[in-house]
């Protein structure tokens, strides 16, 4: 008997006041972003022609898939929106190329990685300067970017990852 293949639940909560909120995880992850007319549009590291649409999560696809396409993330694969679980390891894996970082609340199905997850879905939720690699003389432009950023997609320009406690 084939065994049968189980769906992950979709988790949503709905509070008083009548909205509903779907749960997801925390990951840590790099955006590069371009700049045009004053919009900020964030833009994968890795997939560089894929940009991130204000207010919609994103729905992973698999692209190495070719004709034995799969819904994403699949395992043995590399498919899905990636996460790292720390900040850390995205200051780490993207020392230099990118502009902005920021934290992702990540959602369906979750695979994990070695340093981190691989989700169905994704959204922005926080965005910060990548502290440990921004220079004195490009803070002021980093900032701007940030800013401009923060607004268009609707999310806080937060001082550091939430993950980030003082060391006593
Ligand atoms: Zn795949």
């Amino acid at each position: 008997m084939p065994r049968r293949r189980t769906e992950p639940e979709r988790r949503t909560i709905m509070l008083p006041g009548g909205t509903e909120y779907v749960e997801g995880v925390v990951g840590y992850r790099a955006w590069g972003v371009h700049v045009e007319s004053g919009v900020a549009t964030l833009r994968s590291v890795v997939m560089t022609k894929h940009s991130w649409t204000p207010g919609a999560p994103v729905v992973a696809e698999c692209a190495w898939g070719g004709e034995a396409r799969h819904p994403a993330p699949a395992s043995g694969c590399d498919c899905g929106v990636f996460g790292f679980s720390l900040a850390s390891l995205a200051y780490q894996a993207f020392p230099e190329r990118t502009t902005l970082h920021g934290e992702v609340i990540l959602w369906g199905t979750i695979r994990l990685h070695e340093f981190g997850y691989r989700a169905e879905y994704a959204i922005p939720a926080a965005l910060y300067l990548p502290e440990p690699l921004v220079s004195s003389e490009s803070r002021a432009a980093h900032q701007r970017i940030a800013s401009l950023a923060a607004d268009r997609y609707d999310v806080p320009l937060v001082q550091r990852p939430r993950g980030l406690v003082a060391y006593r």
